[in-house]
Formats: C-alpha cells, structure tokens, sequence
C-alpha cells in the first residue's frame, strides 16, 4: 500500500468519528458526546494506522483502548450498564444516552457499514478471551448457537419483568446488573475457551448481541473479499481465521459469513495479497 494510501484510511475514520462527535455534541449540547466519540475515533484511527505498517498488536491497541474504557469508564465508573440488559432498560425508558447510541451504532446499525468490527475491534468481553491460547479453533465447530437466542430472550425478559413489577430504584439493580453480567460473561467465556479449545466458543455460541450482529452484518459494505486471479488455494486463511469462515467464497451467503469480525488474520497470512 503507498504511504499516501495508508495514511488516508485512518484519517477517514477519524473524519467519520469527529463528524459524529461534533454532530451529537451540538444537537444534545453535551460536551460528553465529543469527548466520547473523539476518544474513540483515535483509538480506532490509531489500530487502522498500526495495522497499514504491519504492526501485529494493531488490532488488539484499538481493542485494549476501547475495550478498558467502555468497561471501566462507562460501565463501572458512569454508571451506564453497557450489556445488552443495559440497552434494553434505556430504550424502555425512552432514554438516548450511552448504551442506546453505543448499541445503535456499534452493534444494530453501524454493522450495515463495518459489520462485526465492533467483535473484532472493540468488545471488552472479547478482549479478555483473545488473551487465551486458542487463537483458531482446535476442534469442529458445535451445532449450539441457538443458546444465543435464549441469552437475548432472558435478557429481555428480565428487564420486562423489573418494569412490570415496578421495581425501586432500577437504575441501582441495572448497575449491578452489568457488574454480575460481565462477571458471567468471562467465566462462561473462560470456561467455555478451555473446554471447546477455542477462544472465541462464548461469541459464537452464546452472546445475546449477535442476534443483532448476525443479520446486520450480512449486508455489511466492509467485507474481506477474495481476488480470485490471485489466490493460489493454499488454503491459510480458513486455517488462521478464528471464526471459522469460508474466506475465498466471495458469496454473501459463505459459510460462516456472519461470523466474520474482520480480524485481518487472513489477510496478514495469505501469501499472495489475495484478500
Ligand atoms: S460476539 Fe459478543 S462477546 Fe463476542 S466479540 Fe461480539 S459482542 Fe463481544
Ligand atoms: S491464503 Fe490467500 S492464496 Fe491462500 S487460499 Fe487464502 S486467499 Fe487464496
Ligand atoms: S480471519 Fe478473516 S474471515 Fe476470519 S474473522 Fe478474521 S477477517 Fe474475518
């Protein structure tokens, strides 16, 4: 890639980040939206910029700096419950804040244009687990990625049933909500990478948010590609890919498609720059 070209792509995503941030700052009048959106426009910008000089820690920098600050910051500090109970809790209250625009943009609209890049970039569930030894899948993959439908059901269902049975001080349950669901989260993730050998086991199989993530992300514009004239068949990238995706099936309908969270592995092992 020329230098020109490398230094373009962070700047656009910075670009695309700041008119977002400025956009929310002036219309709700919160100083908080510029910080915010800021913050992680240059964290994202900076992980783009590290991956153009081939930098291997790239993506986990973006993910590290995002992941810490959601999770410390927004969740623990703030206050704002960040999981899903967290998103479904604002909406009912008809409340635009944090985990309603973050679930808006990261996880049900924004994946139209990035797909799971929040998965591969972002997730603070996630960056532990990558911390794991089972960077690929060491065995077939399990036919039991229904369980997220029962996660996503129990997590509506429990903030419905808080709302109906007019729950005191719902904003202090939904605090401790997010610790006890996050605290969950890792160990089942753990668990669960220990027991499937696969770091990632807990993202396909039990995540309530992929719900969303799935389908969204089907259409998603950004989409590693296979440049068919140069690929050699060797078969690397399906190998490094952790989401056990069909990589050089261009199709939208490719086996595992959805599963892709455009953690660049295969592009960084293909030989010949087919991806
Ligand atoms: S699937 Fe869920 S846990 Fe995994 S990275 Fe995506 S949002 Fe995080
Ligand atoms: S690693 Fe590259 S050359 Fe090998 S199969 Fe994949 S796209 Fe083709
Ligand atoms: S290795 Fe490639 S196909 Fe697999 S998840 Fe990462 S970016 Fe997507």
């Amino acid at each position: 890639m020329k230098t020109g070209k490398k230094n373009l792509l962070p700047i656009i995503f910075l670009v695309i980040f700041e008119t977002v941030a400025v956009t929310l700052w002036l219309t709700k009048n919160n100083l908080f939206y510029l910080l915010n959106f800021s913050y992680i426009g240059i964290s994202i910008s900076l992980g783009i910029f590290l991956f153009t000089r081939k930098n291997k820690h790239a993506r986990r920098v973006t993910q590290l700096l995002v992941g810490t600050y959601m999770l410390i910051y927004l969740g623990l500090i703030s206050g704002e419950n960040m999981q899903i109970e967290g998103f479904w809790y604002y909406l009912f209250t008809g409340v635009f804040e944090a985990a309603t625009i973050h679930y808006a943009v990261a996880k049900i609209f924004g994946p139209l244009i990035f797909g799971r890049g929040w998965c591969g970039f972002a997730c603070w569930t996630a960056m532990i687990l990558d911390f794991l030894p089972y960077k690929t899948p060491n065995k077939p993959r399990k036919k039991i990625g229904w369980i997220r439908y029962i996660t996503f059901a129990v997590s509506l269902i429990f903030v419905t049933a808080l709302f109906l049975a007019k729950a005191g001080n719902i904003e202090r349950i939904m605090f401790w909500a997010f610790i006890i669901g996050n605290v969950l989260y890792y160990a089942f993730g753990i668990v669960l990478a220990f027991l499937f050998k696969d770091n990632r086991a807990f993202c396909k199989y039990i995540c309530p948010i992929t719900v969303f993530l799935k389908p969204m992300s089907y259409f998603s514009l950004i989409r590693i590609k296979c440049d068919t004239k140069k690929c050699v068949s060797c078969g690397k990238c399906s190998k490094v890919c952790p989401m056990d995706v069909d990589v050089t099936d261009n199709s939208r309908k490719r086996k595992n498609g959805t599963e892709c969270i455009l953690c660049m592995e295969c592009v960084k092992h293909c030989p010949k720059d087919a991806l």
